[in-house]
């Protein structure tokens, strides 16, 4: 780059010309306009702020539809089905199954339920069991 005024080589890296004092445009352009670009990072750091603003609202609007449809699917207040209600209640063994199994997965509700079926279950079968033993010494007894 020549001086525009005399015409002797600038550097660029001198604000004016070192024999007639004419502003160097190359320096200029490279450090004169870089503070301004500098004023300009707060602009592009100043739009941050409204993108999470932005993004706010929609968390805000989407969590109460789905926090109140979240907590009925709550792991501990997680209803047992009926189906293995009644499965537990039939094969006792799969009620202690699955009622291990939702227990460990944080379904309380769900697991107590199905090991209670289960546990029923294996009472009533005890129950019948020791009745129909009590009846066939009845009947033995009464022979
Ligand atoms: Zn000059």
């Amino acid at each position: 780059m020549k001086c525009d005024t005399c015409g002797s080589e600038l550097s660029g890296m001198m604000p004016t010309c070192p024999f007639c004092g004419t502003p160097d445009p190359v320096y200029m352009r490279r450090f004169r306009q870089y503070p301004p670009a500098q004023g300009n990072y707060p602009q592009p750091g100043g739009n941050y702020p409204p993108p999470p603003q932005r993004n706010y609202p929609p968390p805000n609007m989407y969590p109460p539809p789905y926090r109140s449809g979240w907590k009925p699917y709550n792991a501990e207040n997680e209803p047992p089905e009926v189906g293995l209600v009644i499965l537990a209640a039939l094969v006792p063994l799969v009620g202690f199954i699955y009622g291990a199994t939702s227990l460990g997965s944080g379904e309380k509700r769900a697991g107590k339920a199905y090991l209670l079926a289960a546990g029923i279950s294996v009472g009533a079968w005890v129950l019948l069991t020791l009745f129909f033993v009590l009846v066939g010494f009845l009947a033995a007894a009464n022979r």
